[in-house]
């Protein structure tokens, strides 16, 4: 068998095409990985929809894989066929700017990522850097472990930046996918963890997931945070500029505001409300390769749940990310490629 089925990005704003493509081979420091399942996550769509800084086409999507290493590269000796990896958005980094020696690869000015400017998992198969795909522990189904890496990663490098601990109280704004991750890796640092959404059904699930306290967005959030003693971190997941006030309101002195959703406009800053504080704002991209691997190691012994997932054969992926643009999804869509 030479080809394969795949999604590709043929051009923007129009459905993938599921067709056959050559089944990628891999060169010296790399591995081809055949995918149990692949995550669907909004950022196909913006990809898709030329939403993001456009790229080469024809592109395969997709960057939440997880499979089994079936070829290696030649001279290869960390990984051997069978292995169970995880494909993340991020491809690799230079290996050599200050970034990718101090462990913030996400940030490297080279970096190169799946399902972008390098082809991703919406595939049978997909070609990657060895290195750079974190091992997946055998107990985690393939359907709850795709999620995880980008959705997990992504709210885990947000959790690390907020440095909890037991006695410190995070507030996690927006409890959809990324921010029920984040209320229960927050909660596992120690800290007493306040789930604020303006959706009763996702509140409840983030008790359901270890939040403390849930709060309406609509219902003054920050003054009852602020009873509490003030949140020493707001982690915002919120896709919505109207999160900002709040979050600012809920902060204690020495605390910080951890941005990870992007939502389009920009925000009023007064410096004072930083200053008097002692406060901080800060960016949270993606996470590097070890956070990648830790959060997999994690999972594996239980401590992480993901959220229902919908199985869909690739053929059914265009439909997915067309439900993903209208919200209509509960829970986390997954492509089985088990499914024909
Ligand atoms: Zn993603
Ligand atoms: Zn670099």
């Amino acid at each position: 068998m030479t080809t394969m089925q795949a999604a590709v990005l043929t051009a923007f704003g129009k459905p993938l095409a599921i067709r056959d493509v050559p089944i990628p081979t891999p060169a010296a420091g790399e591995l081809v990985v055949k995918l149990e399942a692949c995550g669907v996550c909004h950022s196909d769509r913006h990809v898709q929809m030329g939403d993001w800084p456009q790229m080469d086409l024809p592109k395969i999507l997709g960057h939440e894989g997880v499979g089994r290493v079936v070829a290696v590269g030649a001279g290869e000796r960390q990984v051997k066929e069978g292995d169970r990896v995880g494909v993340p958005a991020l491809h690799g980094g230079c290996g050599t700017c200050r970034e990718c020696i101090t462990g913030w690869e996400a940030l490297c000015p080279a970096g190169t990522r799946h399902g972008y400017n390098v082809d991703g998992c919406f595939a049978e198969y997909v070609r990657v850097r060895s290195g750079w795909v974190p091992a997946v522990p055998e107990n985690i189904d393939a359907m709850a472990a795709a999620p995880l890496l980008c959705a997990g990663v992504t709210a885990y490098g947000a959790v690390r930046k907020a440095r909890l601990e037991a006695g410190r109280l995070a507030a996690v704004f927006g409890c959809g996918g990324l921010g029920l991750y984040g209320v229960q890796l927050a909660k596992l640092t120690g800290a007493t963890v306040v789930a604020v959404d303006v959706d009763e059904a996702k509140l409840a699930k983030a008790r359901a997931f270890g939040a403390d306290y849930a709060v309406r967005a609509d219902a003054d959030p920050a003054a009852f945070i602020k009873k509490l003693g003030g949140a020493d971190a707001c982690l915002n997941f919120a896709t919505t500029l109207a999160v900002w006030q709040p979050m600012l309101r809920s902060l204690r002195a020495n605390g910080q505001v951890i941005l990870v959703a992007i939502p389009r406009g920009e925000v009023a800053l007064a410096p004072t409300d930083l200053i008097e504080l002692g406060a901080a704002v800060r960016g949270s991209y993606e996470a590097g390769r070890q956070e990648a691997r830790d959060l997999l190691a994690l999972a594996g012994t239980g401590a992480i749940k993901s959220e229902i997932q919908e199985s869909v054969p690739l053929r059914a992926v265009n439909e997915a990310l067309e439900r993903l643009e209208r919200g209509t999804v509960v829970g986390r869509i997954v492509v089985d490629f088990g499914m024909t």
